[in-house]
């Protein structure tokens, strides 16, 4: 099923949670919803789910307004925290949303223990029916909660924050594992998160939520590639900032003038240019366009090098990746002297 946001706003008392958020998901893709806390994630996957309703706008999932009762079951959700119940077996949680179905609805005992033990398999717990949760570890307890999800045969998934209170090695076995179930589902599924790794991993598609306002939507690799905005840059992967000024139509930041591919802001505006780390060259030599800089750190990681620098000019914190082999060619140590070279920048107002 598909699903689309039109204009959807919403405030708790003044505060203004989401302000005109419009997004289509089509059938079978897996969206993450990224954001810092606080930036209307929830309220946005509550409001997708019918669990809240929005102040204006809709929500339809495959052309149904919302919200609707007769909607409510398409819909599977995984809360933030999970919501075992602890007294009730693996196998009862599992049922749960099966045997609370209006009578008409509800399926005989047979389809109901059928359906349990197909979608334990999915989540590969099939033999933990019997268990307790308090017998199950935290992420096979996190398992159990998709399974619940699931076992409603829902037209959509809805994720919230599903693996946030695990521990680091769980999150990412769970990330890889969700990933599989989806290719396996192909359900239409938000999956919400404030890691920005996570996104990059599991999502066909990540929009990015910034103060209840969509601040960009894309591919993992366009959303990383291209940021949008300066929040972008610097919410998701690292970034290298410098901060300017135009002089004759090139970029001065200190004594050094860079010179600028593409439309160059009005002469004389403040202006701060952003690059990736591996945008960032090292140079032994000055030569145009280079920046005094001193190495503070030098870290390899296996085929990856990464080195830490800090601005002659301002002091401030630059970080360049580099291949191991370009690396050992530069023969580099802590405390040198060194040039850096954007190779690109993105130019956005200085705004502070
Ligand atoms: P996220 O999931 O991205 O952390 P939420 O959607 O939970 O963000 O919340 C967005 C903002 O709305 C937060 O500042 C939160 O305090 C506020 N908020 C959420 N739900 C309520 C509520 N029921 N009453 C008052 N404020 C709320
Ligand atoms: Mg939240």
């Amino acid at each position: 099923m598909s699903i689309h946001v039109d204009s959807v706003s919403k405030r708790f008392n003044h505060f203004v949670a989401l302000q005109d958020v419009s997004l289509a998901i089509p059938e079978g893709q897996l969206v993450a919803l990224l954001g810092p806390s606080g930036s209307g994630k929830t309220t946005l996957l509550r409001i997708i789910a019918g669990l809240e309703s929005p102040d204006a706008g809709e929500v339809r999932i495959h052309g149904d307004a919302k919200p609707s009762i007769h909607t409510q079951r398409k819909v599977g959700f995984v809360f933030q925290h999970y919501a075992l119940f602890s007294h009730l077996s693996v196998f009862e949680n599992v049922a749960f949303g099966l045997r609370v179905r209006p009578r008409r609805e509800r399926p005989s005992k047979a389809e109901i223990a059928a359906r349990v033990q197909k979608v334990l398999a999915m989540v590969h717990l099939d033999w933990a029916g019997h268990r307790m949760p308090d017998q199950l570890s935290g992420g096979q307890r996190q398992r159990i909660a998709l399974a619940r999800a699931l076992a409603i045969e829902p037209e959509v998934l809805l994720l919230d924050e599903p693996f946030g209170a695990l521990d680091a090695q769980v999150r990412a076995e769970l990330r890889q594992w969700l990933r599989r179930l989806h290719e396996q589902t192909g359900l239409t599924s938000v999956f919400v998160t404030h890691d920005q790794e996570e996104a990059m991993e599991v999502a066909d598609r990540i929009v990015v939520l910034h103060q209840g306002r969509i601040e960009q939507d894309g591919t993992p690799q366009e959303v990383y590639e291209k940021p949008a905005t300066p929040f972008i840059y610097q919410f998701i992967g690292q970034v290298n900032r410098f901060r300017g000024r135009i002089r004759d139509g090139a970029f001065q930041v200190g004594e050094t003038s860079v010179s600028l591919a593409g439309p160059t802001p009005e002469e004389g505006a403040r202006v701060e240019g952003y690059l990736r780390p591996h945008e960032l060259d090292l140079a032994v030599d000055l030569s145009p366009g280079a920046l005094p800089a001193t190495i503070t750190r030098i870290q390899s990681l296996g085929p990856l090098a990464r080195v830490r620098l800090s601005a002659a000019h301002d002091q401030s914190d630059l970080e360049a990746h580099l291949s191991a082999d370009e690396l050992g060619q530069l023969s580099l140590a802590v405390g040198q002297r060194i040039f850096v070279k954007p190779r690109r920048l993105d130019l956005f107002p200085d705004t502070s």
